[in-house]
């Protein structure tokens, strides 16, 4: 007789695994399986229980394929898959969400973090009972010199925004305690951006260094476009700042505009009023542009305040492995709070 499939419930009683390591993954037909390939003897390596949650970020190239592969060979995989492309952010939140280790390492699946590193979070975090294990980037060289300085001056303001706690070049390569992922879980966010939210909790970390390297396969998912998207995010996630900046841009054109009044009243008295032309062309594009700008920062914040009201899923998770042994998890709703 064959064995039949699993039945629900049957497999629940699989343990709780000691470390998840979540991989946002989206079109990486190339780059998955080097990944895989490395890091899987490293995670056996360990010693410990651990479980891979790969989040299918709405691929359209073979990633599901290789995916679907990846879950028969290899128990520990996990593969999550969002019904569309949700975005990096997304990608993570679906998989710290689901993830059911003491601690989670989250990991590109590009190898610019190298997988061998997560013995060392794992060991430093156990040792040291620290609740966030950042991975900062020690040397650039290998990303472009475009990249290099679009990330210097990000992190350059985040730390700004943000204050002290926010290590330099810490991107999403990191690990987090069991506690720290059930506070980011209790968080309302919209549109979280990790690496701004976890140095906000300010629990207990520590930082490994590590080399970032180049992309093994395949070409970035960041365009400028993106990249932009995620500074905006990040500013206006952390930061009422720039609102303030409105009103002083505001205050500084009303005391232009008074100077500008008594210099016109001057001038009229005088009886040259003609040739005013030119100053008050220039004090109308001035006042004009600065209630754009205003008008504009609104809208971000009006913006983010309507998306919050509309409360929409960031993510829509049309396929999650674990629901075939752990039924309990199927359709919890919290998942599809925010
Ligand atoms: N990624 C994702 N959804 C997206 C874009 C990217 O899940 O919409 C994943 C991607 O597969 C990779 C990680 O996020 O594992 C980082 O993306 P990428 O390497 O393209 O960004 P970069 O390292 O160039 O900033
Ligand atoms: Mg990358």
């Amino acid at each position: 007789m064959s064995t039949p499939a699993l039945r629900t419930g049957e497999a629940a009683a699989r343990p709780v695994p000691l470390l998840s390591v979540v991989i946002p993954i989206y079109n990486e037909q190339e780059a998955l399986p080097l990944t895989v390939a490395r890091l899987r003897p490293v995670l056996d390596a360990l010693g410990v229980t651990y479980e891979v949650v790969g989040v299918d970020d709405g691929s359209t190239d073979a990633t599901a394929v290789i995916m679907a592969k990846l879950q028969q060979d290899w128990p520990e995989f996990r593969s999550v898959r969002f019904a569309r492309n949700s975005g990096h952010q997304a990608a993570l939140t679906a998989g710290i969400h689901r993830a059911f280790g003491a601690y989670v390492v989250s990991i590109d699946a590009d190898l610019q973090d190298p997988p061998e590193k997560i013995t060392e979070m794992l060991a430093l975090a156990r040792e040291q009972s620290l609740d966030i294990v950042y991975g900062v980037r020690g040397d650039r060289g290998s990303d472009t010199f475009f990249k290099r300085g679009t990330a210097g001056a990000y992190y350059w303001l985040m730390r700004r925004l943000v204050g002290k706690n926010m290590p330099n070049q810490a991107g999403d390569f990191r690990l987090l305690s069991r506690a720290a992922v059930d506070a980011l879980k209790a968080l309302p966010e919209h549109q979280p951006v990790y690496r701004l939210l976890v140095p906000w909790l300010g629990f207990a970390s520590g930082e490994i260094v590590y080399v970032r390297e180049e992309r093994v396969a395949g070409s970035t998912h960041y365009p400028l476009s993106k990249m932009l998207r995620l500074a905006i995010d990040s500013i206006t996630n952390f930061s009422a700042t720039p609102l303030r900046l409105a009103t002083w841009l505001g205050l500084l054109s009303f005391v232009v505009c008074v100077v500008l009044a008594v210099y016109t009243t001057v001038e009229f008295v005088v009886g040259s009023t003609v040739p005013g032309w030119s100053s008050l062309f220039i004090g109308m594009l001035f006042i004009g542009s600065v209630q754009l700008i205003c008008v504009g920062l609104l809208g971000e914040y009006v913006g983010r305040i309507y998306s919050a009201v509309q409360a929409r899923p960031s993510y829509f998770v049309g396929y999650d492995s674990a629901d075939e042994w752990a039924p309990a998890r199927a359709g919890a709703p919290s998942e599809y709070v925010r």
